[in-house]
């Protein structure tokens, strides 16, 4: 390397640390969405309580559990074209200022696409086909195909899919799931990582994978567990996170939409594999006493009970620990997996 190339790198590498900086602070404006009342969007009840007011940043946001099955989300809604403005215009450049893939997400996506990769081997073999909803910048597509799994993507950001094809040659659709041209039963894996809870139809979504498995096929589904004691209250909601599920209302979405819980992997809290079955659960209401708990378990897990617990000091000595590992190793990082 030259000294004008070393030169041009180290600036670029120093812009990206800066932007990675800057962005800690723009993610915390609102986007601002006028919305609509909706339903719930597993049982279609329209009675609801309000568990939420404001955002991890402060900002307006109202968030309402159904009083009938539990399941938690905004209300308002924003609706289906503001989310679709959200991700095309704001999402990607609101975390980081690009339309491509920073090397700290393409570190993580990595480290995370190697973990579903050994967390899914008893449903892969080499002669799976595998489709990844919501791939991003296709790292976990060509860490599979590397292994011999024969991956598709599916990322309706362009620049994001464009990025994969071009720096990984992945095959990658660059459509919504919605207006995605895959024939019925395709693929004997869908995988969904931490995408389900930014959809503005979930069940219909969940639906649709279902069309694209073969019978028999696998839906692999990771998504925040709202019930997790350990979680900090205030950093619970987020604006792009439209749904809230906890392991029950994730299970019962999936009865209902065709699915049951793969006995070979049944995962552990909301990260769980589901089997397509033949048709869908008329008798998908399982847990009937999710909302109650759901509702105490809000009721208990109060700012004040967790600011006066050791939970926050610990977890924000660790967390400062890895982001600070993360933006340094990815910005001396080579790019590559
Ligand atoms: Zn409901």
């Amino acid at each position: 390397m030259n000294r004008a190339t070393m030169k041009s790198e180290i600036t670029k590498r120093v812009a990206l640390l800066i932007g990675d900086l800057a962005s800690v602070f723009t993610r915390m404006k609102r986007y601002n969405f006028v919305g609509e009342d909706i339903a719930c969007n597993l049982c279609g009840d329209h009675s609801h309580d309000i568990v939420g007011t404001h955002d991890r940043y402060g900002n307006t946001l109202r968030v309402v559990i159904c009083t009938n099955c539990g399941l938690v989300f905004l209300n308002p809604m924003p609706s289906d074209a503001e989310v679709d403005l959200f991700y095309t215009r704001y999402y990607r450049k609101l975390y980081h200022y690009t339309c491509e893939p920073r090397p700290k997400s393409i570190l993580r996506a990595f480290r995370g696409a190697k973990t579903r990769f050994v967390f899914l081997q008893p449903i892969l073999s080499h002669k799976t086909r595998l489709l990844d909803v919501g791939s991003g910048g296709g790292e976990a597509v060509y860490y599979f195909r590397e292994r011999g799994i024969e991956a598709d993507g599916i990322e309706p950001n362009e620049g994001y899919a464009r990025y994969s094809k071009e720096k990984y040659d992945i095959p990658a659709y660059i459509s919504r799931w919605q207006d995605a041209e895959i024939d019925h039963e395709t693929y004997d894996v869908v995988t969904a990582h931490h995408v389900v809870e930014h959809l503005h139809s979930p069940f219909e979504s969940l639906t649709t994978f279902r069309e694209w498995l073969v019978p028999g096929g696998y839906l692999y589904i990771s998504v925040p567990n709202v019930h997790d004691p350990d979680s900090t209250p205030f950093g619970r909601f987020h604006f792009a996170h439209l749904y809230y599920f906890n392991r029950e209302t994730l299970i019962m979405m999936a009865l209902k939409a065709g699915f049951e819980v793969s006995d070979k992997l049944p995962g552990h809290s909301t990260t769980i594999v589901f089997r397509r079955t033949e048709t869908p659960s008329v008798d998908w209401f399982r847990f009937p006493g999710n909302y109650v708990n759901m509702a105490q378990f809000f009721k208990e897990n109060t700012n004040v009970k967790y600011f006066l617990s050791r939970k926050p000091y610990i977890r924000w000595v660790r967390r400062m620990s890895h982001l600070g590992g993360d933006i340094l190793k990815a910005t001396f990082w080579d790019g590559k997996s």
